[in-house]
């Protein structure tokens, strides 16, 4: 009976990865509309007031979307005295209401991760590297977030020491997340390295711009290397957007749920856990829901490549 079933679901169109690579292309140039007016030469300048506040770890220096993330202007916002009450709770009611479906489906940092894994590579971490890693991120989001706090604080009581700081810190007061952001890395960066060389007649002196920002660049060139082998390797890891909205997802009212009377389990079968990019496990989630820790990003794959159509949608914060 399973291998009929499995037979059947093996043949189907998959549909949801489809829309999925469709509504990620889309997202992609949307979210960094510039490439549209350079294409069709048009003017998207009305879009700048959305793009500023799109839940989006992008950088304010991105000259294709001329705005900057949530998370990128709550940490400007504290480096400058103020509490960002207002982005945190909209990050908190994504995270709530619609889990970290963004990561899936909208994020260009995501879909350039899913076009590099798409080189062949499908490797995985043993579980122990995996659950040791993806606390780096929280660890990394954890530090800023000290930082930044006693920024805050220096601002409150102390307006020169709070200077200094702002001093020492030098752009990344204003731009916390560059060093750790793809997205700077991506569509700033690497633009800019690229048409620093072209300029140079292709001479590579001096593009990188010093030692720190050549230390960076050879980082993530590896993380682009180990998002080729490793699927979502920087979502997975290092985000910081990932790491905030996972403490929301986390409790998302939009989820997935296994039917226990259509799974026979992993000794069975296992698909699902094999094929997950974010190396959930699955199948140790409560039958009831999950988020697998707010790591789902609801890519949906587990749910189309399921040979008992056991996985569903569920609705409700339980
Ligand atoms: S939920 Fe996973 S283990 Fe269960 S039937 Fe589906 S793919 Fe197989
Ligand atoms: S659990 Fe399913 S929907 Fe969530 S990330 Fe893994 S494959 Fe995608």
């Amino acid at each position: 009976m399973s291998e009929v079933t499995t037979a059947t679901k093996n043949k189907k169109i998959p549909v949801i990865s489809i829309s999925r690579k469709i509504i990620q292309f889309l997202s992609f140039f949307v979210i960094n509309y510039a490439i549209l007016e350079w294409i069709f030469n048009a003017d998207f300048s009305i879009l700048d007031n959305y793009a500023r506040v799109l839940p989006f770890l992008h950088s304010a220096n991105s000259a294709w979307t001329q705005g900057a993330g949530l998370l990128e202007y709550s940490f400007y916002m504290i480096a400058t005295g103020r509490i960002p009450y207002l982005f945190v709770g909209i990050l908190g009611l994504l995270g709530l209401f619609s889990g970290r479906i963004f990561c899936g489906w909208v994020c260009p940092t995501g879909f350039m991760q899913d076009l590099f894994g798409g080189l062949g590579g499908d490797s995985r971490l043993s579980l122990e590297a995996d659950q040791f890693l993806k606390k780096v991120k929280s660890f990394f989001l954890i530090v800023l977030l000290f930082l930044f706090t006693l920024i805050l604080i220096f601002f409150k009581t102390d307006p020169d020491l709070h200077q200094q700081w702002l001093e020492s810190l030098g752009s990344m007061a204003y731009n916390a997340l560059e060093p750790i952001s793809m997205s700077e890395f991506l569509f700033v960066t690497l633009p800019n390295i690229i048409t620093t060389a072209v300029d140079n007649g292709g001479s590579l002196t001096g593009i990188f711009g010093g030692t720190f920002k050549t230390i960076i660049f050879v980082i993530y060139v590896l993380i682009i290397i180990a998002s080729a082998v490793y699927p979502r390797f920087y979502c997975k890891y290092m985000c910081p957007y990932a790491a905030t909205i996972k403490v929301f997802s986390n409790y998302s009212f939009l989820k997935l749920q296994r039917m226990p009377t259509r799974c026979p389990g992993r000794k069975e079968c296992g698909v699902c856990e094999q094929i997950c990019p974010m190396q959930i496990r699955i199948l140790e989630e409560p039958f009831s829901g999950f988020t697998g820790d707010g790591e789902c990003t609801l890519c949906l794959d587990c749910m189309q490549q399921c040979p008992h159509d056991a996985i569903k949608w569920k609705f409700g914060f339980n």
